[in-house]
Order: structure tokens, then C-alpha cells, then sequence
């Protein structure tokens, strides 16, 4: 078993074939990508912290209350009813990357996703503040434990745990609503054990990650670096070597060598250790670092700059780039159809429901000469608001309703049963579907009974209406009879 440390030059990522992880270090690099990196880095910082506190008409912009099933994105107020959406969200969610993957490689990874944009936005800095470059931080690792190494390393670790400890709280509330999130904050944990176990796990959960597991969540855990060899193909613009430029590698003045000079900065920058000299790998997370680093040394040397580049690798090979490509308008094409429907779908979507159903027990009863049968409206306010929600019951000639509760108020997202009994006089109800019987062609008749049944029965309408938008929606079931 290899016990020695290995060297740069001898590194093919930061895991070893024998499963052993070698801490990656990382050296500073400037350049136009880090610029923009890091400011995307420090916006999507704020984006992510702010977005389930930014209210849109007095609602979270983003909050997945799944204790109470229900949900607010952009405003809009969606419950359990409304999941069939979700299936939009992801299945659209889904192609998306299925798209940016096969045009441009893992462009989230190494932009957007929250795991590169808290390592390198938040933590990295932290550790090149206190521990300095990467060869100071080589050699402070190698020092014996004094009493500057002490201290370094503690304010270090204490940083790392109250940034776990903020980016844990971030995390939580897009499922806890910010008025009980600062209610724990400061109250005693004795009076939520579970708000405070869950915390401190998704804290230590977050330390561990970013303070020591960094680059093999990408490597180890993370599915989607494995989808990119599925994803792309030659005309995906990764970030590439371009070895017709570069090979043979050799030192500025040496006669016939290529334009890399085998310097390693574009490995020394690489968060995942590996050399993007050697092609498309899986460990390459696309963070541009090696871009920046070789146009440094190009700039130097006053060769071209985009040895290492953005292209595809029938560019890096010398051929033109095909956007354009079966697959990528296959993509297109689903995913314009998935969010078209989905739109569609939740433009449609009423913001109340009331739904009639027939109350357990016996379909009906006879009761003083009428037959009587017992529902419920089942109403959902699903609008963000507090609203007040009239009832109606629309009945043929002879047939009456009783609404005990004409009128209901509900908060938002709450819901309630309002009873509706109907009762039809059972001679009007027999007579009913003596002429039914007689008729023997099923077509109906202007009293509203339904013929199809060749019966006395009929269906109870019941219209509720939204008094504030004047909304109504109408759902009827079937009187039964004998
Ligand atoms: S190879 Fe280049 S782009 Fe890929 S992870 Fe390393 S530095 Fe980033
Ligand atoms: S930084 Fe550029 S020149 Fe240096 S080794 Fe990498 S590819 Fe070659």
C-alpha cells in the first residue's frame, strides 16, 4: 500500500486508488473568470439568504412549509391539491439540466451550485485570511503544534462552525417560517428539542462538508458529475485543453515544444486536484480557475491566451462547434412542452376549492313525506388571503335545501366542511320517475331532473362563490332516492 504523499505531478485527483484522500490546497489565482465568479458567488450568496425572507404580495418568495403541506413560490400560494404541479417543476427542472449539459457542460457546478458558491464564497476565504496562500498553508500543516498554529487553527474552526451555524439556519428556512425560526433562535432549546437536534445535525452536517469533506461531495456524492459523460458529447462546450496548441509540452526555449510549458499552475489552481490536460474528466466540475491560471502564464510568456478554454472538443480538436444538434432540440422541444403545460395548468388553477361530497351513513331518509339526502362542501381557501365564501344550492322545481352555514370565512390555506341537506317531498320524487319511466327516450325535461337514470333522481348543484373576486365554483352530486 502507497503510503508516501504524492506529488503534483504525480496527482490524478485528490482520491487515491486506494480510497485514501489527499487534502487539496489550492492556490490563488486571478483572472477574468474569478472576477466574475466571485461576484456571481456574492449574489447568489444574497439571493440564496434572501429568498425566503422577500415578501411577494405579503408572501415568502420561496417557503416549503411541508408540516403544513403547503407551499409559496414567487408569491403564489399552492397546497397538497396542487402537488400534480410539482410534477411540471421537476420533470421541466430536470430537462433544464438535461439542456445546459449537453450545450455547456456543468456550468452549475462550477457556478451556481450552493456547495461551490459556500466553498469558495464563504469557507476558502476564511482559510486563505488566516492560513495565507497555499504554500503558507503547506507549511503552517507541517509546523508542530505551537501556540500561533493554536490559534490559527481554533479562529479558523470557530469561523468555519458560525458559518455552518448561518448557512444551517439559511437552509432551514425555506421549510420553517421566519417567525418560528427567530422564535428558536432565542429561545431556550429545552423548548424544542427536535428544532434543535435537526439544527445542530444540519450545522454539523454543513462543518463537516465544507471544513473538511469539500471537493469529494462532488466527487463521492454527488450523482450529477456521473451524468456528464451521458450528457455531453463532442459539441458540449466544456473546458478543455487545447492539446493541438499545446503538445509537445516543454519549457519556453525548448526547440519544437508546443505552447504548454508544463508549469502545473492549471493544476495548483484546480479545486479537484485533477489535470485538465489529460481531457474531460469526471472530477472537473468546471470552475474556470485552470482558464485563468494558463491565460496568466500565456500573458507572461506572450503567447495567445485559451491554451485552456472554453470550447468543445471537436473545437479543441480544430473543428467547428454544432449548437445546434438533434438532441438539443429534442430537449428543447420537451421541455417548451413541459412548461408550457405547467403554465398552462397553474394559470387554470382556481384559487379555492369546494368540492361537494355526501356525508357517511345512509345515502337518504325518509322524513316527514320527503326524502332528504346530507352532503358537506368541502372548501379550501387556497387564495393568500383571508376570504369569505358564499353558498348556494341550485335545485329543481319542488326540491329545497337547507344551508346551515351560508356563508363561511376562512384564512389562507384553511379549510372547513359546511353541511348541506336537501330534502325533496317524496311523492314529487316518485312522480318524478313514474314520468321518467313513461317518457322511455332518456332525453331530459325542463324540470332539471336527470334523465339518464330513468328515475326520480337529480343532481344538487351547489355554487360557491368568493365574495371578494366573485369567483364561483359549482360542484354538484346526485340526489338518491329509493
Ligand atoms: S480542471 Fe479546471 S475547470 Fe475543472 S475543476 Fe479543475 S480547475 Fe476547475
Ligand atoms: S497552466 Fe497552461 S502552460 Fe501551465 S501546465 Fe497548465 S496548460 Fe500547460
Amino acid at each position: 500500500m502507497d503510503s508516501q504523499p504524492i506529488t503534483l505531478h504525480q496527482r490524478r485527483g485528490s482520491i487515491r486508488s486506494d480510497g485514501r484522500r489527499d487534502k487539496v490546497r489550492v492556490a490563488d489565482v486571478h483572472g477574468r473568470f474569478t472576477k466574475w465568479r466571485k461576484r456571481a458567488f456574492l449574489a447568489l450568496i444574497v439571493i440564496y439568504a434572501a429568498a425566503p425572507m422577500v415578501r411577494v404580495g405579503g408572501k415568502p418568495l420561496i417557503f416549503l412549509d411541508i408540516l403544513n403541506r403547503r407551499f409559496f413560490l414567487f408569491g403564489r400560494t399552492f397546497n397538497a391539491q396542487d402537488a400534480y404541479l410539482i410534477f411540471f417543476l421537476l420533470a421541466g427542472g430536470v430537462l433544464a439540466i438535461f439542456l445546459v449539459t449537453s450545450l455547456l457542460g456543468r456550468l452549475w457546478c462550477g457556478w451556481a451550485c450552493p456547495q461551490t458558491v459556500f466553498l469558495e464564497g464563504v469557507f476558502r476565504p476564511i482559510e486563505r485570511w488566516l492560513e495565507g496562500s497555499k504554500h503558507e498553508q503547506v507549511r503552517l500543516a507541517k509546523q508542530p503544534m505551537n501556540m500561533r498554529k493554536l490559534r490559527i487553527l481554533a479562529t479558523k474552526h470557530a469561523m468555519y462552525l458560525v458559518a455552518a451555524l448561518v448557512v444551517s439556519h439559511i437552509f432551514i428556512s425555506y421549510f420553517v417560517s421566519l417567525e418560528q425560526l427567530r422564535e428558536w433562535v432565542f429561545v431556550s432549546p429545552r423548548e424544542h428539542w427536535t428544532a434543535f437536534v435537526w439544527m445542530a445535525a444540519i450545522t454539523g452536517a454543513l462543518y463537516f462538508d465544507f471544513a473538511w469533506f469539500r471537493e469529494q461531495t462532488c466527487l463521492v456524492l454527488c450523482p450529477y458529475g456521473r451524468l456528464q459523460s451521458a450528457l455531453t458529447d463532442e459539441d458540449t462546450v466544456v473546458i478543455g485543453y487545447d492539446a493541438v496548441r499545446g503538445e509537445p509540452r516543454g519549457s519556453v526555449n525548448t526547440p519544437g515544444a508546443g505552447d504548454c510549458v508544463d508549469c502545473f499552475r492549471c493544476v495548483e489552481v484546480c479545486p479537484t486536484a485533477i489535470d485538465i490536460r489529460e481531457g474531460l474528466q469526471m472530477e472537473c466540475i468546471g470552475c474556470a480557475a485552470c482558464i485563468d491560471a494558463c491565460d496568466d502564464v500565456m500573458a507572461r510568456i506572450g503567447r495567445p491566451l485559451g491554451l485552456v478554454r472554453y470550447d468543445s472538443l471537436t473545437g479543441l480538436a480544430g473543428g467547428k462547434t454544432r449548437m445546434g444538434r438533434a438532441k438539443i432540440y429534442l430537449y428543447a422541444a420537451i421541455l417548451a412542452v413541459l412548461a408550457g403545460t405547467g403554465i398552462v395548468f397553474a394559470y387554470q388553477r382556481k384559487p379555492f376549492e369546494a368540492t361537494l361530497i355526501r356525508q357517511t351513513g345512509a345515502p337518504y331518509v325518509l322524513e316527514d313525506g320527503a326524502y332528504r339526502n346530507q352532503y358537506f362542501v368541502h372548501i379550501v381557501n387556497k387564495t393568500p388571503q383571508r376570504s369569505t365564501f358564499e353558498i348556494r344550492a341550485v335545485l329543481p322545481e319542488g326540491a329545497t335545501a337547507i344551508l346551515p352555514i351560508p356563508s363561511v370565512e376562512l384564512d389562507s390555506l384553511t379549510d372547513q366542511r359546511v353541511p348541506v341537506i336537501v330534502s325533496m317531498p317524496a311523492d314529487a320524487y316518485e312522480e318524478a320517475g313514474d314520468r321518467e319511466d313513461g317518457s322511455g327516450n332518456g332525453s331530459d325535461d325542463d324540470t332539471g331532473y336527470d334523465a339518464d337514470d330513468n328515475d326520480g333522481t337529480f343532481d344538487v348543484v351547489v355554487e360557491t362563490r368568493d365574495r371578494s373576486t366573485g369567483l364561483i365554483v359549482t360542484s354538484q352530486l346526485q340526489f338518491i332516492g329509493p
